[in-house]
């Protein structure tokens, strides 16, 4: 078996080679490792083996490790479905939030934010798959969310977020990635107050190179770093 710090590295080095071959700055894609349903020591020894970014999906079981582990250890990112009662929370331990799809959510999370004198960065979910099965909003419905959410003073946008169908094979999954790239420089065309869209969240274990090679700046990495999930 691997270790934590063995399979980090082999992902961090992964990532720069993916970065290299698409002639991109060397910095221009974040790691964040998803520690869902782990164990408070693992995150530990996630962040002792360079982990600075966190990914968590569930709310309480990310208050209980930030708490217990310290919010100053690691730059922290909510990418799970989040309800609007659960916004004062995510406003509160998250620097990032990656999962806005609708205005009433990012009302809530201005609410909350503007309390506490913070500006929250947000990403918008794509469902960019069009399923069922998942959240997001519908690739017609971005831009028109994306105008709606500006206008709330306490959050900023900045970026898109989508989580493609699986595939076992990734190259089929870089079609999605594209769209996702596309929807982004078409906001980015309309230069709107409180919209940013630097950032692109896209890319797991299995196909976080060819999310790279679409423009991805920032992959969520799961199970490659930490194991399977029980
Ligand atoms: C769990 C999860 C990941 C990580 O998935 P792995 O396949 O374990 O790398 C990434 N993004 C989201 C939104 C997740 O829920």
């Amino acid at each position: 078996m691997t270790t934590i710090k063995e399979n980090f590295d082999l992902i961090q080095k992964d990532i720069n080679q993916a970065v290299k071959k698409s002639n991109r700055e060397s910095d221009s894609v974040t790691l964040i490792a998803v520690s869902k349903r782990k164990s408070i020591n693992i995150v530990l020894e996630g962040i002792k083996a360079g982990a600075t970014n966190l990914g968590e999906n569930y709310i309480q079981e990310s208050i209980d490790k930030i708490d217990t582990i310290g919010i100053d250890k690691a730059c922290w990112h909510f990418i799970g479905h989040l309800q609007s009662n659960k916004a004062k929370f995510a406003v509160k331990y998250f620097e990032y939030i990656h999962t806005i799809d609708s205005v009433k959510l990012a009302k809530e999370i201005h609410k909350q934010a503007k309390k506490i004198n913070k500006i929250q960065k947000i990403l918008i979910q794509v469902n960019i798959g069009d399923e069922i099965t998942k959240s997001g909003t519908t690739i017609d419905e971005t831009i028109e969310l994306v105008k709606q959410v500006s206008v709330y003073e306490n959050v900023s946008i900045v970026g898109l977020m989508c989580m493609p169908p699986y595939f076992s094979e990734p190259e089929e999954a870089r079609g999605y990635f594209k769209s996702l790239k596309q929807i982004q420089t078409e906001i980015i065309s309309l230069q709107l107050d409180h919209v940013r869209m630097d950032h692109l969240s896209m890319g797991m274990s299995n196909d976080f190179r060819v999310a790279i090679q679409e423009g991805a700046t920032m992959v969520r990495v799961g199970t490659s770093i930490f194991g399977r999930r029980d």
